[in-house]
């Protein structure tokens, strides 16, 4: 296929290096990275746009993404897909499906799990909103950046999927960590709560594939003094987008907010800033109640 891809940072990069080396026709545009081997520089995003199959976009949130959509979509094809793999809000995602299908556009929102790692391996889980004729369009990309696609719904709905996700997973990450840090205070050895945990009630994600404690489990960015990984400022937009969506849809969701509080001031007043989003440990490693 002809794509376009837009943003070749940290995550777009290596995905469109993916998809250059299974075959396809790249061009790649971003403000200030440079395109990965293999991909044809574009001096703009709509040249990136023009005749293209597919627009993939990854950018860092919904103002991006709605401006650059203004861009491209006047540019694109009719019948053509714009599909954007960012994380963004559920708001600007229905905004972007609803102006391209003005302009006789598709379009998909496709946010991913699986982070620099999964996209530089093409492991990649995408959760796609948008009609079935667009989904089976991109779903020969999905094959190439990822392992896993799932339509979860019409347009909105992969970011509702990616948002609630990562919602469970930062409030069960605080609560791994405070259990931690509890722990230690009541005399329990690290590797006997894993061993535990794990194979308990309490087991979980965090817990069992990427736990904040060092030395006790498989492989985690605690085993390398908390360098990312996932970062956890990455954390906190992802949260505060779950705060956002849950104030549109009035939806009460405490555990999400006061994650999202945690991660604010860790990420803002504390040292936070450039850590893994499992960092939360240490953090409570040197608190008491007071
Ligand atoms: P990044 O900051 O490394 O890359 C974003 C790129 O967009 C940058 O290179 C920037 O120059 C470019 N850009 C900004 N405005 C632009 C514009 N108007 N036109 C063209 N290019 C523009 O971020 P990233 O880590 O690649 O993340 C991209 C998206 O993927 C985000 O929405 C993020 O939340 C999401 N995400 C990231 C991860 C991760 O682990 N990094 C995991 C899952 C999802």
């Amino acid at each position: 296929m002809k794509v376009g891809f837009i943003g070749l940072g940290n995550m777009g990069a290596p995905m469109a290096g993916n998809l250059a080396r299974a075959g396809h026709e790249v061009t790649g545009f971003d403000l200030a990275a440079p395109c990965p081997e293999g991909v044809s520089p574009a001096a703009s995003a709509a040249e990136a746009a023009a005749g293209r199959d597919v627009v993939i976009t990854m950018l860092p949130n919904g103002a991006i993404l709605r401006s650059v959509a203004a861009e491209v979509l006047p540019i694109m094809d009719k019948g053509a897909v714009l599909l954007d793999c960012s994380t963004v809000d559920v708001e600007s995602a229905r905004a972007v499906a609803a102006e391209a299908e003005t302009a006789g556009i598709m379009a998909v929102d496709a946010p991913v799990s699986g982070g620099v790692g999964g996209a530089a391996a093409g492991t990649l889980t995408f959760m796609a909103g948008g009609s079935e004729a667009a989904f089976e369009k991109v779903r020969p990309l999905f094959d190439v950046m990822g392992q896993k696609a799932v339509h979860c719904g019409a347009s909105g709905a992969g970011q509702a999927a990616k948002i609630c996700n990562n919602m469970i997973l930062g409030a069960t990450m605080i609560v791994t960590c405070e259990a931690f840090a509890l722990a230690d205070k009541l005399g329990l050895d690290r590797k006997k709560m894993f061993d535990v945990v794990s194979t308990s009630s309490g087991y979980s994600w965090t817990m069992n594939a990427y736990c904040p404690a060092p030395g006790v489990g498989p492989q985690s960015p605690a085993d390398n003094g908390y360098k990312p990984g996932f970062a956890a400022e990455l954390m906190l937009k992802d949260l505060r987008l779950s705060q956002q969506a849950a104030e549109a849809a009035d939806a009460d969701t405490p555990m999400g907010a006061r994650a999202a509080e945690l991660y604010a001031a860790f990420v803002e007043d504390e040292d936070g800033k450039g850590k893994d989003f499992s960092a939360m440990l240490p953090r409570f490693e040197k608190r008491g109640r007071g």
